[in-house]
């Protein structure tokens, strides 16, 4: 249901969507972190759109693993090694069961979350990333059981990101930078959740294509 050619397909309308939303992401990690978050996410574009034709010759779980240890390498701050496992967790299930259904798909990329959940010791609430990744992960698992369509599953899943990512606004931080402000974090959105809700459109997009 998903080879390395179009997971190839999925990095490059990735990288395009992260670095049109630049101004957004680059800005809402000045507002309550330390600004960095869309330099980490370009450099993490650049280098897994660097290993190109080398993805798409691989099988798609050593695609995945290859990607997660690019991201290992490549991107710093937290979000690099949050990024690589989620890759490397989806790389561990699909050996496991092969992305052969939306079944096994949305299981591995609930198997992806949940390693980011525990390199990250983060849970739903604590406005990051995670509060756009946990309800798409939970969505997507649901759908794909009730036997929809992959387009109506995009349909769902761009709107569950979206509404994760504006349910960080009102939250406190409890991790990473943005957990020493206290109530000033209020208003603002988080900049991880904002990279995730970019990206989850931009997958959606090109199913919807
Ligand atoms: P840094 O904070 O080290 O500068 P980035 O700016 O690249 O790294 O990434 C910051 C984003 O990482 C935050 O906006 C948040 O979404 C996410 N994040 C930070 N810590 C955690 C964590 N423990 N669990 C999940 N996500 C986290
Ligand atoms: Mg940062
Ligand atoms: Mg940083």
């Amino acid at each position: 249901m998903i080879n390395s050619e179009q997971l190839t397909h999925y990095v490059f309308a990735v990288r395009t969507a992260i670095l049109a939303n630049e101004a957004d992401i680059e800005c809402l990690d000045r507002d309550i972190g330390d600004g960095d978050h869309y330099i980490n996410m370009k450099r993490g574009c650049e280098a897994i759109a660097g290993l190109g034709e080398t993805l798409t010759k691989l099988p798609l779980v050593d695609a995945l693993n290859s990607i997660g240890m690019k991201l290992l390498s490549t991107i710093g701050g937290a979000s690099g090694p949050l990024f690589a496992s989620f890759f490397i967790g989806m790389s561990k299930t699909l050996k496991v069961n092969a992305p052969d259904s939306a079944m096994h798909i949305a299981a591995a990329f609930d198997a992806g979350v949940q390693a980011i959940m525990q390199r990250g010791k983060a849970q739903a609430g604590e406005k990051t990333m995670l509060d756009v990744l946990i309800p798409v992960a939970e969505q997507f698992n649901s759908l794909a059981a009730q036997g929809k369509s992959t387009q109506e599953i995009a349909v769902i899943l761009k709107q569950v990101a979206s509404e994760g990512l504006e349910s960080t606004r009102s939250m406190l931080a409890t991790k990473g930078r943005a957990s020493g402000l206290g109530e000033r974090v209020i208003g603002h959105l988080d900049a991880g959740a904002k990279s995730c809700q970019v990206m989850i459109h931009a997958v959606c997009d090109q199913v919807l294509n």
